[in-house]
């Protein structure tokens, strides 16, 4: 008997159908003696509807109310899921995250999972229930309902399965596992078997939505196996998520290159003409820390007159926020020529864990990009990963080249 914790996105459960059809999947596991844990999204395009509601009545919704309105797309879910379940005769009970207590901070809209209290669902494994908890959604210690960011239901499912120590985490979702790059650009990505967790991570960071990259950093830090598996079919393996060190043993030679990610949720802060001298980069960017708004890329360039300029990219949403933050409270110390804002802009990267042992990956990847015409804005690399920002409109134009390049179509 295994402890199995599985995972259905939003498209997984869009109708009564598919939540039967989930229902079925899980009487299956339940049939063959496995306890299992299910986490459910909302129903495809549901957060989004919330959030679009939100909108109307204050244009930048207050988090915590936002909060409140958006964790309840998977509180129906819940409760449609575990009706499928009885219906097959299955006893089954819900929980929302603050029924299991899924304690996070209180970064409403993207708070972390603290501490996951495990003993109820335990109890009622043990007394044949399967489980349904809400993904995406948490507690803070003052009672106030917190959300883990878009896509936050991996997380749930993964942070789960570590803390009620699962033999697996089945990550159900509308593709059949992680892809070269994502399908649905590039139809001849091919499905990989398997993919190192770094890489996974990765890829998850600059933008692959497959999985939510907190999920893959649960993972990593306690070591759960993650599968990544299409819930549209009954066969198939799926992706695995794997540690490095198993997967050398296995593997002969490796792809120097494992994937493509891309991000369109980026945007860039430009700050012109700044004084080139000491603390410069923390007087810009400790005020937006200050403001709690996560920084990605970051550029400085090399002086000339004694100025310099400077530029960041945050996500595109706090993009407002982050010009106001520097308008206000860092352009009065600093004196900038000009401070802008760019939210045109995409990020693609090539992450391969190979790069650490072949030189040129960077060339090939300019040359190819210059071969289209494409200009490279910001460049960040790190050992498995090279990362270019550019114009929107040529994102998918890059992706697809590149993919070709590194020749990462199913062959
Ligand atoms: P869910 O609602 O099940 O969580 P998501 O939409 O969040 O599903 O994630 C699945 C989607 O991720 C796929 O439909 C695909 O378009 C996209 N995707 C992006 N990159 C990849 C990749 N490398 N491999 C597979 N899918 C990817
Ligand atoms: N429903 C949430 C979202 O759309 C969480 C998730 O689907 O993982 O982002
Ligand atoms: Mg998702």
């Amino acid at each position: 008997m295994s402890l199995i914790v599985q995972k259905y996105g939003g498209t997984s459960v869009a109708n009564p159908e598919r939540i039967r059809n989930v229902a079925r999947r899980v009487a299956r596991y339940k049939a063959m003696g496995h306890q299992i844990v299910v986490v459910v999204s909302a129903m495809s395009g549901e957060t989004n509807k919330l959030i679009a509601l939100a909108k109307e009545v204050m244009a930048e919704p207050d988090p915590r109310e936002l909060d409140v309105m958006i964790s309840t797309g998977e509180q129906v879910t819940i409760g449609m899921t575990a009706l499928a379940l009885m219906e097959l005769g299955i006893k089954a009970k819900s929980y929302t995250g603050t029924q299991v207590k899924i304690l996070t901070d209180d970064s409403h809209t993207k708070a972390r999972i603290l501490d996951i209290d495990e003993h109820n669902i335990k109890q009622d494994l043990n007394d044949g229930y399967v489980c349904v908890v809400a993904g995406f959604q948490g507690v803070d210690e003052f009672g106030n309902i917190t959300t883990l960011g878009r896509g936050g239901s991996d997380t749930t499912g993964v942070a789960l399965a570590a803390a009620l120590k699962a033999d697996e985490c089945q990550i159900y979702t509308d593709v059949d596992g992680v892809y070269t790059t994502d399908p649905r650009v590039v139809p001849e990505a091919r499905r990989l078997d398997k993919i190192t967790f770094e890489e996974m991570l990765e890829l998850a960071s600059q933008g692959s939505k497959v999985l939510q990259i907190r999920s893959v950093e649960f993972a990593g830090k306690y070591k759960v196996k993650l599968r990544v598996l299409s819930s549209f079919e009954d066969e198939g393996d799926g992706t695995l998520i794997t540690f490095e060190e198993e997967n050398k043993d296995s593997e002969m030679e490796e792809p120097i290159i494992s994937g493509i990610a891309f991000n369109r949720d980026e945007a860039k802060i430009i700050v012109l003409g700044v004084p080139d001298k000491p603390g410069i980069a923390y007087q810009i960017l400790g005020p937006i820390a200050d403001a709690n708004i996560d920084v990605d890329m970051i550029i400085q360039n090399t002086g000339a007159d004694g100025t310099t300029d400077f530029t960041f990219t945050v996500h595109k949403n706090e993009m407002g926020k982050a010009l106001a933050v520097l308008r206000d409270k860092v352009q009065n110390h600093i004196n900038a020529r000009e401070i802008s804002g760019d939210d045109k802009i995409a990020k693609v990267s090539v992450v391969g864990i190979g790069m650490r042992s072949h030189v040129g990956i960077a060339s090939q990847m300019f040359r190819t990009l210059a071969e289209e015409g494409i200009n490279i804005q910001m460049i960040s690399t790190s050992e498995i990963k090279i990362a270019v920002v550019i114009d929107e409109k040529y994102m998918e134009l890059a992706v697809r080249v590149l993919h070709k390049a590194f020749e990462l179509e199913e062959s």
